[in-house]
């Protein structure tokens, strides 16, 4: 995955590329480049690391000349990061520029018969392939459109690639295919680009390219075409996110930003959804008749979002009394799920993007299922496959840790289980107002959770914890779900051993790892189980744990009793609760890192969107 730009103006192309790309090195930033065109002749700067390498190689992009330019942040799936690997690619013969977001499956076929013909290669990247290959149709065809319509013919794989010909002055063809690529239209310019935010600051007005889509640009035209190359019309979308949604706006990092946006990100992904205290999905198509031949539900997804699917299948299986699998996308895909025309295939992420998820979604529809996607990002691959799509309205996520998706992602999944719940008649009137009445007041809840006063004790257990080693996450049903969450944050962005366990199967191995300083995170809010739980904490206390208890209201003194510190979290639902207990221990990784010195946005060896296999 990386982050890619286009831009044909009347103004210096070089800073505009560096500005675009500082809002796409989420998705990647390895090593960063930028290409521009100017008086026949191309200008190309590439720099392993962090786009601030590329910047001062380049004055800020003052020394690149040209209106006319491409870039590139990489997240290295070809060769190593490094500069001669670092995109943007120029062909053997100096005619064809090329940055890419993808992979070229068939590259190794594709090399072996360019050099056969006597093409050389610098990189070890696929791309460069493409490059070539492009150059070489282009010295066959001699039209730069043909030549990219011939080159996409034999390129088998997943591809934004975005295009300058030293013979074409100010025009940048671009194309896409399983990756994402926009258009953002404006007076005298045009930018091509992985995600909006690279172009808000320059234009609201978006065109969402689909797949086997091209479009052909300069600083006053643009052209959209088909696959074959016959001229499309595309319909301009007006973005309404707020540039300052996009930057960090005053916090230290867009993590602490994203998780201080929780309650408002949650109330904007309900509220439409609510209407006079009743759940309204009309951007679906999930009826009463369908719903009735359910047989099973699988929650497929990666990382965080499948911890989502995690706690779904308490809800949804307390709720609704439908079987619910969550499965890790990676392994959906190929395990020869059990699905049919009754099955419905819950598919979460937040960019819409996820190469493991989106492969698992298109195998779902091959074997019949009904797919209904949970995604951030509209226009999005997955948003776009699936039979529904039901968006969570967070904004742009910036920071690789998921916080404010994975919020919404589940107050998509609890609505979503109300609604079955209610259309099957399997909760009472009663029931469906008292979780639906609880479910409302859980944006106010988060807020109280994230009062200076809250955070002030969560920094105080950061520097208390911060140099361990090793932690265990315990707890029992949804508790458990959000413990995987839990350990899943702290290992990201703190780089700290972690496991989550059941509490009850603690004493069935993993014991043994407890010794005496060992630090135990114990979630436990649910009345029924939460004897059960604080024995298991005492189990670990006994072989010499620090035990740091998340509890609620109801429960902080009898869990005061049993633990060495707590955090309070209000009460609500016990199935809702998940929605309150995950925000402090997303505030405890962040606190952590923070204490550890570590990369908290751009944690070592993760990228944001994760679109590859
Ligand atoms: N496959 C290309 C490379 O390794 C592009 C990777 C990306 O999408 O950043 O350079």
């Amino acid at each position: 995955m990386c982050g890619i730009v286009g831009f044909s103006g009347k103004i210096p192309a070089a800073p505009v590329l560096l500005d675009g790309l500082a809002k796409l090195e989420y998705r990647g930033y390895d090593s960063t480049g930028i290409c521009t065109f100017d008086h026949g002749e191309f200008f190309l700067t590439k720099k392993q690391g962090r786009l601030s390498n590329l910047a001062e190689a380049t004055d800020d992009g003052k020394n690149m000349p040209g209106e006319a330019g491409i870039g590139h942040t990489r997240w290295a799936t070809h060769g190593a990061p490094s500069d001669v690997n670092a995109h943007p690619h120029m062909s053997w013969n100096g005619k064809i520029v090329v940055v890419h977001n993808g992979i070229i499956e068939n590259y190794l076929l594709l090399k072996e018969m360019l050099t056969e013909k006597g093409v050389t290669f610098q990189s070890e990247t696929d791309t460069e392939v493409a490059c070539n290959l492009l150059a070489w149709c282009y010295e066959e065809t001699g039209d730069l459109r043909s030549a990219l319509l011939r080159a996409l013919d034999m390129i088998e794989g997943s591809y934004a690639l975005v295009v300058m010909c030293k013979d074409v002055p100010g025009t940048i063809l671009s194309a896409k295919k399983a990756s994402p690529l926009i258009y953002g239209f404006g007076k005298d310019f045009g930018f091509v680009a992985s995600d909006v935010t690279a172009v808000l600051r320059y234009t609201r007005e978006v065109v969402y390219l689909d797949d086997d889509e091209i479009v052909e640009m300069d600083a006053e035209h643009v052209t959209f075409l088909d696959r074959q190359g016959n001229e499309i019309q595309k319909t301009p979308e007006h973005v309404d996110w707020e540039i300052s949604a996009a930057e960090k706006g005053g916090y230290d990092h867009f993590m602490l930003k994203e998780i201080y946006e929780q309650p408002t990100a949650f109330a904007k992904t309900i509220s439409p959804r609510i209407r006079d205290h009743h759940i309204v999905l009309d951007d679906i198509s999930l009826d009463e008749e369908y719903l009735k031949k359910l047989s099973r539900i699988y929650v497929v997804a990666c990382g965080s979002a499948y911890y989502v699917g995690c706690v779904g299948k308490y809800v949804i299986e307390k709720l609704c009394r439908v079987p619910v699998e969550p499965m890790l996308a990676s392994e959906f895909r190929y395990c020869d799920p059990l699905c049919d025309e009754n099955t419905l295939v819950l598919i979460i992420s937040q960019s819409g993007e996820t190469a493991d998820t989106l492969a698992a979604l298109r195998e779902a529809k091959r074997r019949g299922a009904r797919t209904l996607a949970i995604v951030n990002v509209v226009g999005s691959s997955i948003s776009k496959e699936a039979d529904d799509v039901i968006y969570t309205w967070a904004g742009p996520e910036i920071a690789v840790a998921t916080t404010k998706a994975y919020s919404t992602q589940l107050a998509i999944v609890d609505i979503l289980a109300l609604y079955i719940a209610q259309t099957l008649k399997r909760i009472t009137k009663e029931e469906y107002d008292t979780i639906l009445t609880a479910f409302e007041k859980l944006p106010e809840q988060i807020s109280e959770i994230l009062t200076e006063e809250n955070v002030e004790i969560i920094k105080q257990y950061a520097r208390q914890f911060h140099q361990v080693e090793d932690v265990y996450f315990i707890g029992r049903h949804v508790d458990n779900a959000t413990c995987l969450e839990g350990s899943l944050k702290l290992k990201e962005i703190a780089y700290i051993h972690s496991e989550a366990y059941a509490a009850g199967e603690l004493k069935h191995g993993p014991i043994s790892l407890i010794e005496d300083g060992t630090l135990v995170v114990s979630v436990a809010t649910n009345g029924m189980l939460f004897d059960k739980t604080m024995s298991n904490i005492k189990e670990t206390k006994a072989r010499g744990a620090k035990v740091l208890g998340i509890t609620n209201r109801t429960h902080a003194q009898r869990m005061l009793d049993t633990v060495d510190c707590e955090f309070v979290i209000p009460d609500t639902e016990p199935i809702l609760q998940p929605s309150l207990s995950v925000v402090p221990l997303q505030l405890f990784s962040y606190y952590v890192s923070l204490e550890r010195g570590c990369d908290i946005d751009k944690p070592r060896n993760l990228a944001k969107s994760v679109t590859v296999e």
